[in-house]
């Protein structure tokens, strides 16, 4: 469990008003002291997330929220991150006190929770309280569990019905999906540079290991130097040469012309978010005009090397390649709706550490503001010169490319 990415594991996330004992139902399920709980009301400010084993799903995390009536400026703000995090989840607890009607501020959380058709499940709090009739008749349009977390009652139908709930969950698409099948041979090119972590790789290689093995695959692993001499020596054609994007063109120029060749990063475009919408927004870079704003965004704070692929090298190759007048921001989170306006592109990173909602998330906030968005693997590629190529395994996006 501790080595599943939380990307990668299935998001449960709590929300309800203040006091709602969301803190305790968290406590409960994970049988643990996680979340801090006090009659205090909004004691939970930040997000607690904690994974645990909760077969057979396999890891789960669960995520207890600030509540979404929190008070204040940073309580306005603690509630639009509390909101964003719905746009994460693949499972809603709704967390509300037996005892009292809804208010406002439920009723328009719910609304919001319907309309973003996840599946979710209503949690009655205060169990041993005297119950409202008005929230009763409520949660008998849906199935509710009513819980007492002083006895536990309900903790273990919680449970059982993440379970029941698990099969509505979108699933991501494994990275090689319908690019391969039995028996193909895939060789990924993994550069062991400055920038590789020490005795590890990366998550998008591991997974794509992974993948290829599940699809029984045979796959051949080497560094961009040894590439050419086992691609001549192998008798095999493979079927796909994945690449790193920063070997892109010395692998393009080892292997031959003919041989089909993408990067992780366009694999990973195309799992955690929206490859059409990726390309598209490529499509733009005509559009860029002098003084014109561009954001980069990223999902983790990962280390920066020296030429750090988002804050170093694709700024340089922008700046080269489309307008040397173009200035960026760095950002880890979507800025402000007033502040997305002012960008005539949008980078996302890879996405690796977040799940695929969270990036279909941002780059469709930002499409409703009129930004489209690219990628870091989509543009290295187009700046080496290798789009359409490195589309081709991905037919319909190929020929969006080119019309
Ligand atoms: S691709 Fe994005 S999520 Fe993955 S390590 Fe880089 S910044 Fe983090």
């Amino acid at each position: 469990m501790i080595n599943t990415p939380l990307s990668e594991q299935i998001r449960i996330i709590l929300f309800g008003i203040r006091n709602a004992g969301k803190s305790s139902l968290m406590n409960n399920i994970m049988n643990n002291y996680i979340s801090i709980v006090s009659e205090i009301p909004g004691t939970t400010t930040d997000p607690v997330t904690k994974s645990m084993e909760l077969l057979p799903l396999g890891p789960v995390a669960f995520t207890d929220t600030a509540g979404i009536d929190d008070v204040g400026t940073i309580g306005e703000l603690r509630i639009k991150k509390t909101i964003e995090f719905l746009s994460i989840s693949d499972i809603v607890i709704f967390v509300t006190p037996i005892d009292k009607s809804l208010t406002d501020i439920e009723k328009e959380f719910i609304n919001q929770m319907l309309s973003s058709s996840k599946p979710f499940i209503v949690a009655l709090s205060f169990a041993d309280k005297k119950p409202s009739p008005e929230k009763i008749e409520w949660a008998q349009k849906f199935k509710y569990i009513k819980i007492n977390n002083k006895t536990k009652e309900g903790i273990e139908e919680i449970k059982k019905e993440i379970i029941n709930l698990a099969d509505k969950i979108e699933t991501e698409i494994p990275p090689l999906e319908g690019i391969v099948k039995e028996n193909d041979l895939i060789i990924l090119v993994v550069p062991i540079d400055l920038a590789a972590p020490k005795g590890r790789l990366i998550l998008p290689q591991v997974e794509t290991i992974r993948d290829a093995l599940d699809k029984d695959c045979c796959v051949m692993i080497v560094k961009e130097r040894e590439l050419k001499t086992f691609y001549d020596a192998s008798k095999i054609k493979p079927k796909i040469v994945i690449t790193d994007s920063q070997a892109f063109s010395k692998v393009s120029s080892d292997i031959p012309k003919d041989q089909m060749l993408t990067s992780f990063s366009i694999l990973f475009a195309k799992k955690k978010g929206d490859l059409s919408l990726f390309v598209k927004g490529l499509k733009q870079l005509n559009k860029i005009k002098p003084g014109s704003k561009v954001l980069i965004l990223e999902s983790c704070h990962h280390h920066q090397q020296a030429d750090d692929i988002g804050t170093v090298k694709i700024p340089r190759l922008f700046r080269q390649m489309v307008e040397s007048k173009v200035e960026f921001d760095f950002a880890r989170e979507l800025p402000d709706e007033n502040k997305i306006k002012e960008y005539s592109l949008a980078i996302h990173c890879g996405g690796c550490m977040v799940n695929r909602k969270k990036v279909l998330y941002r780059i469709r906030k930002l499409e409703e503001n009129r930004v489209l968005s690219t990628n870091y693997g989509l543009f290295l590629a187009w700046a080496n010169g290798l789009l359409p190529r490195a589309l081709e395994p991905f037919p319909f996006e190929h020929e969006l490319y080119s019309i």
